[in-house]
């Protein structure tokens, strides 16, 4: 079965291989509030259509989180309001990096053609294999582990700014190779990415160690309402638009938050309730080994992994969070 699965896999890396040789006026996509992975394989990709010679674009909906800026070529990746060319141009090639599902572009979808080429690279137990060519490889810690083995195949000789980057996926998909994902190959490659120069300490301080101001007012507010199941096997916390705007929080600043319900002893899941609107709900789900969220994510219309998975839910915070405390006890 192992064999089977690696041949599969040597096969996808020469399709995506021989799209991306063949591509060419390409849309560079991952999904909507990128994290450290899905920035870093959009440049990765981009590193490489540079260097074939390619005419392409790199985008998310909401653009680069501040912390991840001084990424190489981080400059180049635009967001969906930032659009300088008319955003009516739809694209008839698009690679799309650590998306499950294809919705997960978000608006950027606006810019793809109906008949669009599809590029899918992925390591998401949820990925549905969408589009003219799937790299999926799901026991991947990160989309950037698959590019890594990607780049090898096509034969690119690797720097340090390519490195950088691959290495920044690895270390944010891995909580800083603390999570069960950090496997050998994980290590190995991490191992190679050093030896070309990578500043792997550097990396770790900015993206994993340093706290904004307002991040960390944001996780005393998350603090002082962290709430547990009355036998302490579900913590959660909410934030709402208030809190947001009144510490100055951003986004980005809600990484991390959901960790301190997991991590209590005995919490075996760790809710996250990011109060959208006065309509909707964005949920991050992790769990400790006994519990599947992704599974759960699923059933509200998300995904993700099986220890880490999330969703976008309509309704009110407060039956919101009934909700997913419900399902959530069903499975425990
Ligand atoms: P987070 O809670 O950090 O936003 O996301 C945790 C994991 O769940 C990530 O791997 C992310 O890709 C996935 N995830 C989060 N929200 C969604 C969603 O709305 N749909 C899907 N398919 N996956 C999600
Ligand atoms: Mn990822």
């Amino acid at each position: 079965m192992a064999e089977m699965l690696s041949e599969r896999y040597a096969e996808d890396i020469e399709r995506a291989c021989e799209f991306l040789r063949t591509c060419d006026d390409v849309l560079v996509v991952s999904h909507v509030q990128p994290d450290g992975d899905a920035i870093s394989s959009t440049l990765v990709i981009g590193w490489l259509l540079n260097k074939w010679n390619k005419t392409y674009r790199l985008v998310n909906e909401n653009g680069v989180p501040g912390r991840l800026r001084e990424l190489p070529m981080a400059e180049q990746i635009g967001s969906y309001t930032d659009a300088e060319e008319p955003t009516e141009k739809k694209y008839e090639t698009v690679i799309c990096v650590d998306c499950a599902d294809y919705a997960r572009i978000g608006k950027i979808a606006n810019w793809v053609a109906s008949d669009a080429r599809i590029l899918n690279i992925d390591h998401h137990p949820t990925n549905d294999r969408y589009g003219e060519a799937a790299l999926i490889r799901v026991n991947a810690a990160a989309t950037a582990e698959i590019l890594y083995d990607l780049l090898l195949a096509a034969g690119v000789e690797l720097d340090e700014q390519v490195g950088t980057m691959l290495y920044t996926g690895l270390l944010t998909d891995t909580g800083g190779f603390r999570y069960s994902n950090t496997t050998p190959h994980v290590m190995s490659v991490a191992s190679e990415l050093l030896k070309l120069g990578v500043e792997g300490n550097t990396i770790a301080e900015r993206l994993l160690e340093t706290m904004s101001m307002a991040q960390l007012k944001l996780i005393q507010r998350g603090l002082s309402r962290l709430s547990f199941t009355p036998d302490q096997r579900i913590g959660w916390l909410f934030i709402t638009p208030d809190d947001m705007r009144e510490t100055g929080a951003v986004n980005e600043d809600l990484e991390g938050l959901v960790n301190y319900a997991r991590n209590v002893e005995g919490v075996d899941v760790g809710l996250l309730f990011k109060q959208i609107d006065e309509q909707s709900v964005k949920v991050s789900m992790r769990s400790s080994e006994r519990v599947d969220v992704s599974a759960i994510a699923q059933s509200f219309g998300g995904g993700g992994h099986v220890r880490a998975a999330g969703c976008k839910v309509s309704g009110a915070l407060e039956d919101i969070i009934r909700q997913v405390l419900e399902r959530v006890k069903q499975e425990l």
